[in-house]
């Protein structure tokens, strides 16, 4: 069983044309999921709808205690790329749960989107990762605590090199 708490970001992002606004709309997991003939047992839960710019120090303490709450080990946190490192460093040294942060560049709702990709890459990954807190994005497995976004190139990258 796969526990999914949803986030925000840009993944659930809905654009507007005549506006450069957007909104963040329910979670579009459980349609990929449904799309592509998922079998596994899993159950998504909206703990938050924010650009992940907008996310404080108290949304990180509440994210946090969802995932302490949870009582399944394999846990997915769909979560904006910006802060995503900095989210991933505040679910530090949770017990016996494999916690996996995974976003997208571009909005699951356009055609071409990573969403799809990088959340199947999640579920694989949470599947088969020793337990610790991991982001999956866009084809690697980075550890928050030495992961930086490269926002000009869109891509996560070690901080060591
Ligand atoms: N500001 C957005 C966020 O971090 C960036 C795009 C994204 O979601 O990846 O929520």
């Amino acid at each position: 069983m796969i526990k999914i708490l949803s986030t925000g970001g840009t993944i659930d992002k809905i654009y507007f044309d005549a506006k450069s606004e957007f909104q963040i709309g329910e979670p579009l997991i459980d349609e990929i999921f449904s799309e592509s003939y998922v079998a596994l047992a899993y159950s998504v839960e909206s703990v938050m709808r924010k650009d992940s710019l907008d996310l404080t120090t108290a949304d990180r303490a509440v994210i946090r205690a969802h995932v302490e709450a949870t009582s399944e080990q394999h846990i997915i946190v769909t979560h904006g790329t910006d802060t995503m490192v900095e989210t991933g460093k505040a679910l530090a040294n949770i017990p016996d749960k494999t916690i996996v942060l995974v976003g997208a560049m571009q909005p699951a709702r356009l055609r071409r989107t990573d969403a799809i990709f990088n959340i199947g890459f999640a579920v694989a990954a949470v599947q088969t990762l020793p337990t610790g807190v991991y982001i999956a994005m866009n084809g690697k497995i980075f550890d928050p605590q030495t992961t930086v976004k490269n926002v000009a190139e869109n891509r996560f990258e070690s901080s060591l090199s």
